[in-house]
């Protein structure tokens, strides 16, 4: 979605926002929030008729905003072993894992850790949570070098671990190695953050480019699979399969809120590194456990994922088809053929009134019966707002197509 500046520093300034009471204005936000026509978040899914589909403002439309990339949510399996979980186990586990924890955890660490072929696991409730954790490991002595367009949930680790961090030009490797160069001049460790596979640019990050790097200067590579577990390689082990350099991560973080239809979190690694996690992570080892009913439904559908590649093979049909059809209109299309594309909508330049219209066509989408995901400025880069088209294993090609039919009236290459 074109280039930020690289701000190589991460600091806590928050942009637009100005204080005159204890609760800080923001203008944007006033601006936005109070235009219901347009407003893009929070809306009520009053209704799921098809795995494909929600409604939403009472219009039956086609699902582009979800991220259930194996269509998992609406398996009968995966929703069996949720309501069984809750009435085994109860509704919660009131409390931090570290006080008691259920065999289902267990089980479901094991799997994960079977499936990524990583010597220990551990769960958490998210996977902003399990982003969240890293920042116990992050010390004086290292160099954090992360790249410029990780998740907000990475951003916030860095920001609350006690290293030195800098940020690298998205994907740019020779920039990341200027880091690794003065991070050893300073004698620091340095350790890369990045993530996968990211969905709005819809490109994926060179890893075997960047393990190289940690070989050649030490340190870490720590990747947030949040978009690529499940989705990537062969055995759909994300990323690392996909380049075949598995052994050059030394940690994957991940979330089960995307291919595997739940809700929670992990952190993959080394038995050392997922023991000082485990003791060491504030964000996690002071907050609940995961629902019994989540961690059911998420070893289900990790057993269901590895046991039916065809879910695989039927998301990668829907990518390619709608990558497919966003070619032939003219639109300009990420390398790799991911599930989500993300096309600026707009007019660009204008101010606010480029904001107004980027929300008036995710509107006209929902409209004519495509639900999308609306990204704005600074989560995207330059002045438009991002529509993110998603598609997954539960999409018919004619729901595909019904997105692409919309794109042509609406969104004009
Ligand atoms: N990392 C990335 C790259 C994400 O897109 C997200 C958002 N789902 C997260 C982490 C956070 O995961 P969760 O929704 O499970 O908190």
């Amino acid at each position: 979605m074109g280039d930020h500046p690289v701000r190589e520093e991460v600091s806590n300034h928050i942009d637009r926002m100005t204080m005159t009471g204890w609760i800080a204005d923001a203008p944007l936000l006033d601006e936005f929030t109070s235009r219901r026509d347009i407003y893009p978040y929070y809306h009520v899914i009053e209704d799921r008729p098809t795995p494909g589909e929600v409604v939403v403002d009472g219009i039956r439309a086609v699902n582009a905003a979800s991220t259930d990339y194996l269509g998992l949510t609406a398996d009968p399996g995966v929703r069996a072993a949720a309501s069984h979980a809750a009435a085994e186990y109860g509704t919660c586990w009131t409390g931090s894992p570290m006080l008691g924890t259920v065999r289902l955890h267990h089980e479901l660490e094991e799997e994960l850790a079977d499936f990524l072929r990583r010597p220990a696991v551990m769960l958490t409730v998210t996977g902003f949570q399990a982003n969240l954790t890293l920042s116990s490991l992050f010390d004086t002595g290292h160099m954090v070098i992360a790249d410029q367009h990780i998740h907000a949930s990475l951003l916030e680790s860095l920001r609350l671990g006690r290293a030195e961090c800098r940020r690298f030009g998205h994907n740019d490797v020779a920039h990341a190695e200027r880091l690794m160069r003065i991070s050893a001049d300073k004698g620091k460790v340095p350790v890369i953050v990045t993530e996968g596979a990211f969905s709005l640019g819809g490109d994926l990050c060179p890893v075997p480019e960047l393990a190289a790097l940690v070989k050649r200067y030490g340190g870490g590579l720590i990747v947030d699979g949040a978009h690529d577990i499940g989705v990537l390689g062969t055995n759909g082990r994300g990323v690392g399969e996909h380049f075949d350099v598995e052994e050059g991560i030394d940690l994957i973080t991940g979330t089960l809120c995307k291919a595997f239809g739940s809700v929670g979190g992990f952190v993959a690694g080394s038995v050392k590194a997922i023991r000082s996690l485990r003791h060491l992570g504030n964000a996690a080892m002071y907050s609940a456990s995961m629902a019994p009913a989540s961690a059911a439904a998420a070893l289900a559908a990790v057993r269901t994922a590895r046991a039916r590649p065809e879910l695989r093979a039927a998301l990668w049909e829907s990518a390619r088809r709608l990558h497919r059809g966003l070619a032939q209109q003219g639109h300009r299309v990420p390398s790799w053929p991911g599930p989500a594309v993300a096309l600026p909508a707009g007019q660009p330049d204008q101010g606010l009134k480029t904001l107004e219209d980027g929300l008036k066509t995710w509107r006209a989408f929902l409209e004519a019966g495509v639900y999308t995901g609306a990204f704005l400025p600074p989560s995207v880069a330059g002045d438009r707002l991002a529509l993110r088209l998603s598609v997954t294993a539960a999409h018919t090609p004619q729901q595909v197509d019904r997105i692409l039919e919309v794109v042509g009236q609406l969104l004009p290459p």
